[in-house]
């Protein structure tokens, strides 16, 4: 493992949560024992950024959004831009998610326009990737990932600014179908190689991957045993805030 990748533990809420629920969630994990050996970041939908960073103040928790729009204000009625974001306290956002590619219908060129805006607006993206159940069975695989991941480079910076990949295998969200810790360490493997060519081998060396698809306290740490396997972008056990601790210990203890 590279010492300057840290690992990494992303809690994606999506469209669940009301704020009491939100801010219990919160004092749960600021009640907990500090996890030196991990960062742990939570993306809320947007009406709770402000009762989440309110909660968060002051801990080490940091709070991202879920979403992005490519400008940087203007008459997009629904969006939400990188400047709201960071004036409501946000220090991440998340670009590409798959639920976004699906039902708003995101191509690679508007992911590519989003990571941009993220950057303009001193956020760090964490990019989302990663094939359908038809793609991997047409042995697409590596093929779809190259081609999302060179989209994403040709807009943003290839350095320095903390920017962050998640493969997020579609077949693996929400499903339970977890991917196996080899099929994950084969992707991020492949994702690492194609950085250090379309980016840098220093990019390569020290951007963190997160695997995202049905992770749970009980299959956390021998994924994040696989040596290019920097953390996780958690759904479903991002919601109870046992499991998501759960799993930032997993993180904490590679
Ligand atoms: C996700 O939404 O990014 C995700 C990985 O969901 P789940 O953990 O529920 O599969």
């Amino acid at each position: 493992m590279n010492e300057t990748r840290r690992p990494l533990a992303a809690a994606n809420w999506k469209m669940y949560l009301l704020r009491a629920e939100a801010r219990a969630f919160c004092a749960a994990l600021r009640a907990a024992p500090p996890t030196p050996g991990a960062d742990a970041v939570i993306f809320p939908s947007h009406p709770l950024l402000g009762a989440v960073a309110e909660a968060l103040a002051g801990s080490e928790i940091e709070v991202g959004g879920q979403d992005l729009h490519p400008e940087d204000q203007g008459a997009h009625t629904g969006d939400v831009s990188g400047a709201q974001l960071a004036d409501a306290g946000c220090r991440w956002v998340l670009v590409g998610h798959s639920e976004r590619r699906r039902d708003h219908g995101e191509d690679d060129a508007l992911v590519a326009r989003k990571l941009a805006a993220a950057v303009r607006h001193g956020l760090r993206p964490i990019l989302c990737l990663g094939e359908t159940r038809d793609e991997r069975r047409a042995g697409e695989t590596f093929a779809v990932l190259e081609r999302q991941l060179a989209a994403a480079l040709t807009t943003a910076p290839v350095d320095g600014l903390g920017w962050v990949v998640a493969y997020e295998p579609v077949w693996a969200i929400g499903t339970g179908d977890v991917a196996t810790p080899e099929q994950a360490q084969d992707a991020h493997a492949f994702l690492r190689a194609r950085l250090a060519e379309l980016g840098s081998p220093a990019l390569a060396a020290s951007l963190r991957l997160l695997y995202g698809g049905s992770v749970k306290p009980d299959n956390a740490a021998e994924l994040i045993a696989q040596p290019d396997v920097d953390g996780f972008l958690v759904g479903g056990a991002s919601l109870d805030a046992g499991k998501f601790l759960a799993i930032i210990h997993a993180c904490a203890r590679r």
